[in-house]
């Protein structure tokens, strides 16, 4: 038996950054690696994102901080800043090592570890982050090729591209047999998945004849919400009624700068065809405050249409330059207590959205995934948190919920920090 070696995985960014994560994972402990905290470990695995210039300033924050554990341990970077600046990432320590593709990471581990005994236990945080793994990000596509002009992906990821229907489908029955509630199929842009000439609407229709209970959408673009998509949708029981569809803007003026293929009046007839499909359907969005050029008249066309539409859930985000993008090169950017006091009206008009659509809940019975137990008094009676197919954060207290239960749960009114008080009906 070799020596003992620890492998840690670290992830930042997106949800597809975090499928990738375990997928790493899954590889390293499949090759026999032994996966440990960080700071235990010989090797420290980061998988990066670049999609704005703070996710750049946070990777190579987390990499100097891996270098400087007391283990000393060999830096693995991969990830979106890996592929853009592999120099500037492997200039940071001797003991970095820039790996872009991350189907090779696992490879790149193994010829540094002294490969331990197969028998050793494998714990990851890529892994232990899932918690019960009651619900399971699955990557079904990669790349984009729509070059909104703020967004480095493009760059960074390449063309779209997927993965074979058939790979999808056994990734999900494995997850389902193995008692997972729920997988979110994930990807850079999924409404351009096209596998062979099976496309979203076909991939969705073919993993929920797997049987997994619930199955959700990680993100759809607007232009990708087509009939037949909403079809299969609202005739697939195990169809989570949330959307989550980014906006970015409500300003004609800001979305053309933006570059993004619609206008507002495109979204909400969108938003329409979706709340006629799937009645109840929960809708969430992202917006960007402080885009180059943004006048106070767009902030305010903006922030009226987000009300107007009413999300569930809203994430507010500053402009931030990407370097390598157009909008970054514009001279008419705005000054970031502009754009922070923008933020701030944004957030506060998504919260009454949020607000409003709970209070249209509150009353009625969802079906709550639980996926912890919430810390708490060892005299008083469990707490379990978990979320409805509405993706509602709900807290109920249960003497016997286990994290991947599938329960009825009352919506009784807010709680806080955006959980949701429920009350479990047995
Ligand atoms: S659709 Fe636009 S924002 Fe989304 S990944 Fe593609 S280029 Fe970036």
């Amino acid at each position: 038996m070799g020596e003992w070696f620890g492998v840690a995985v670290r992830t930042l960014g997106c949800k597809v950054n975090q499928a990738e994560s375990d997928a790493i994972a899954t590889a390293l402990a499949a090759s026999g690696a032994a996966v440990a905290v960080e700071d235990d470990a010989h090797v420290v695995v980061i998988n990066t994102c670049t999609v704005t210039g703070e996710a750049d300033r946070k990777a190579r924050k987390a990499i100097r901080h891996a270098l400087g554990l007391p283990s000393a341990p060999t830096v693995v970077v991969t990830g979106c800043l890996a592929a853009m600046d592999p120099d500037g990432v492997a200039s940071l320590g001797d003991r970095v090592i820039v790996e872009p593709a991350k189907d090779r990471v696992a490879a790149r581990v193994a010829a540094i570890v002294c490969k331990p005994d197969a028998h050793q236990p494998v714990v990851t945080r890529a892994v232990a982050r899932g918690g019960s793994r009651a619900r399971v990000q699955v990557k079904v596509q990669d790349g984009c090729d729509t070059f909104c002009s703020y967004c480095i992906v493009p760059y960074a990821r390449g063309a779209p591209r997927s993965v074979p229907a058939a790979e999808v489908v056994g990734r999900v029955r494995e997850l389902a047999d193995a008692g997972v509630a729920e997988v979110v199929l994930t990807g850079i842009n999924i409404g351009r998945y096209d596998a062979d000439g099976v496309t979203l609407p076909g991939l969705v229709a073919a993993v929920a004849a797997t049987g997994v209970p619930r199955l959700r959408l990680s993100s759809i673009e607007p232009g990708d919400v087509s009939e037949e998509l909403l079809a299969v949708a609202g005739s697939t029981p195990s169809f989570c009624r949330h959307l989550h569809v980014p906006l970015q803007s409500g300003s004609d003026t800001t979305l053309a700068a933006m570059a993004r293929p619609y206008d507002a009046g495109t979204y909400a007839e969108v938003v329409a065809r979706v709340r006629d499909a799937l009645p109840g359907v929960a809708l969430s969005s992202d917006v960007i405050v402080g885009f180059p050029g943004e006048s106070p008249s767009d902030d305010e066309t903006s922030r009226a249409f987000v009300d107007s539409v009413g999300f569930a859930r809203l994430h507010v985000f500053r402009y931030s330059a990407r370097t390598g993008t157009p909008a970054a090169e514009r001279a008419d950017q705005v000054p970031a207590s502009v754009k922070a006091e923008r933020a701030q009206a944004m957030r506060a008009t998504g919260t009454a959205g949020a607000a409003r659509f709970l209070a249209s809940a509150v009353g009625s019975c969802a079906e709550m995934l639980v996926e912890r137990v919430v810390p708490g008094e060892r005299s008083a009676t469990p707490v379990v948190e978990g979320t409805t197919r509405e993706y509602l954060r709900v807290r109920a207290a249960s003497e016997s919920a286990r994290p991947g239960d599938l329960l009825p749960v009352a919506i009784e009114g807010p709680a806080s920090d955006g959980v949701v008080r429920g009350r479990l009906v047995v």
